[in-house]
């Protein structure tokens, strides 16, 4: 700040002024170039509104001048060397006050103006954020200006050039937005250019006449006291001094006002700085989160499109999968189709084999009956003759022929037993009657009555449980039990006999079993003795015709029931059947 100071007070005239009382002794007053308060031609001859100024305060006062021209600093150096007696317009200041006196009185006030282009939008120092602007390059203001800004954050490009007019033709010619220019010389020269003035205004100073430190009160005292009197008289040489060389007619007077106004903006402008800092930290906070949310974006859009290239992938992948599969299972179609048609064929086929079948088995069962009723006739006819023979020409004839009447007779009655046989076998469907709800307890009482001699003899003991009501032919369900209780005692072992009739519901139908403790059967002829005629034993180990069992199956099939063996062989046989239930 010194230094500026002293920079800034080089640009003011230097005035010596020994002392008031010494009139002949010139009062040595130091100048320099500063338009147009001081100018210096070459022969170092002096005028300018400091000058001006100088020669009322010299003539009122009656002080002999002497005008020591020299740069700014030699002014400055002079001054501290007391080789001059007075500096004019040096900037009043906290920092100058330490270094010299200066008058109660300003010579001056200036300050530093902002110009602009014509029309321009500029209107406070924030809307100079990134432009150009044009200064002096050895103006202090404009240093100072420039401080301020970089203070305030603005941002801006500064161009530096060597005198106001340079940077009056810069604003005319677009070279720049904005210029600063001390108002003095604004006043003086702003009509020649197509500028505008803007509402920006900075660094007011008061210039005063400056003295060696301690040794000039008298000529202060004499130089306050004629200031007063030029600037009362409003007609004084001061201001005709003033409007002639800066075309103003008076001194304008920085106002209190003013100054608090500028302190307010001033403080505005610091918290608006302070606000922009916090708001530019937030902003960039805001900022370093938006782009990792956008990396992330980015990530996540890259993953979507990788996941929707997949996808894509498989949806082809899976649309070649369907159609093969589509062509597969219309190929499957086809042949499941080409299957079921031949299916229904072979069910159709099966349907009228199975109807052939049973009217072939009809018509057998037709034939049997017929065939065996029929041959019961000639064969009786055979049985009698035999016998007639037998009884007329008994003593004619020898043993042989004795031997084979008898035989003879035998074959017929072996004969009327297998037509009996296939007789009764037959009748099962054709003699078989309706079925009716049936009580079996009274039907198994009923074949127990009539083996009754057969079980006395054999002393079997027969155990047997509550019987059920089904749907059935009695007549033929006393066959089956009849068939079955008979075998059981017929085929018994060496222990006495055992016979246990049990009867048990599986679900919608009832399950019948007789069981013995006789000889047995092997499980592998469990088909075969099904059969008719079809015996495991010889007649004369066991009497017998090979129709009961084969009987028993066709009942137990009439009524919609089966029939199976259970057996070991030397323990025991068991012949269980099933019959529906009643109402099932
Ligand atoms: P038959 O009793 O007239 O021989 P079946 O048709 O009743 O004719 O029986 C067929 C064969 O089954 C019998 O010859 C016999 O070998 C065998 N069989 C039937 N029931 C039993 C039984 N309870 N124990 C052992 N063998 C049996």
């Amino acid at each position: 700040m010194k230094k500026f100071l002293l920079f800034a007070t080089a640009i003011l005239l230097v005035l010596g002024i020994s002392c008031p009382s010494r009139a002949k002794e010139p009062i040595r007053v130091g100048v320099y170039q500063n338009k147009p308060f001081v100018l210096i031609d070459k022969k170092n001859n002096v005028k300018g509104f400091y000058i001006d100024v100088m020669k009322g305060i010299a003539s009122a006062e009656g002080l002999n001048i002497k005008y020591i021209p020299g740069s700014m600093w030699e002014c400055l150096e002079r001054l501290n060397n007391e080789e001059i007696d007075v500096m004019m317009g040096v900037p009043y200041s906290q920092e100058s006050r330490e270094s010299y006196d200066f008058t109660n009185l300003s010579l001056l006030s200036n300050w530093a103006q902002v110009y602009t282009q014509k029309s321009s939008w500029i209107e406070t120092i924030l809307d100079l954020s990134g432009k150009t602007v044009a200064g002096v390059k050895s103006d202090i203001d404009f240093q100072e200006f420039r401080f301020l800004l970089g203070t305030l954050g603005v941002e801006c490009n500064f161009v530096e050039l060597e005198d106001y007019g340079a940077v009056f033709s810069f604003l005319e010619q677009r070279m720049a937005d904005a210029g600063l220019i001390s108002r003095v010389y604004g006043l003086q020269h702003e009509k020649k250019y197509n500028v505008d003035k803007s509402a920006i205004i900075c660094c007011p100073t008061e210039y005063r006449f400056a003295f060696p430190k301690g040794k000039k009160a008298d000529l202060i005292n004499a130089l306050d006291r004629q200031l007063e009197i030029l600037k009362r008289d409003r007609k004084s040489m001061y201001y005709r001094s003033m409007e002639k060389w800066f075309g103003i007619t008076r001194e304008w007077v920085f106002p209190a006002w003013l100054i608090w106004l500028s302190i307010v903006i001033g403080i505005m402008l610091l918290v608006l700085f302070l606000i922009s800092i916090v708001l530019r930290e937030q902003l960039k906070e805001k900022a370093v989160q938006l782009i990792s949310r956008n990396k992330q974006f980015e990530e996540e859009i890259n993953e979507r499109k990788r996941v929707q290239d997949e996808l894509l992938k498989a949806h082809s992948r899976l649309e070649k999968r369907v159609e093969e599969r589509t062509s597969e299972l219309s190929s499957s179609n086809e042949l499941l189709k080409k299957e079921i048609t031949e299916r229904k064929n072979t069910e159709e086929k099966l349907k009228h084999t199975t109807a052939d079948l049973a009217r072939s088995n009809k018509e057998l069962e037709q034939f049997a009956y017929v065939a065996s009723h029929d041959l019961q006739e000639p064969l009786r006819m055979i049985t009698s003759y035999l016998h007639l023979l037998e009884d007329r020409y008994k003593e004619r004839l020898d043993s042989d022929a004795q031997e084979f009447i008898d035989y003879a007779v035998d074959g017929a009655s072996r004969m009327h037993d297998l037509i009996d046989n296939l007789l009764a076998y037959s009748r099962v469907e054709t003699h078989g009657k309706s079925f009716e709800v049936t009580d079996c307890n009274p039907v198994l009482n009923m074949a127990l009555t009539n083996l009754k001699i057969a079980i006395e003899k054999s002393g079997a003991a027969v155990t047997r449980g509550e019987m059920p009501k089904v749907m059935a032919d009695p007549t033929q369900l006393l066959e089956v039990f009849q068939n079955l209780v008979s075998n059981a005692i017929k085929f018994r072992g060496a222990d006495p006999v055992k016979i246990d009739i049990s009867a048990q519901q599986k679900g919608s139908e009832w399950m019948f079993c007789v069981k013995d403790n006789g000889i047995g059967i092997d499980l592998k002829h469990s088909e075969r003795i099904f059969l008719i005629f079809q015996r495991l034993h010889t007649r004369d180990e066991y009497p017998g015709a090979g129709v009961g069992l084969a009987i028993c199956k066709k009942i137990v099939e009439r009524h919609g029931g089966r029939i199976w063996l259970e057996s070991e062989i030397g323990k025991g046989s068991g012949f269980c059947f099933t019959i529906p239930a009643a109402g099932a």
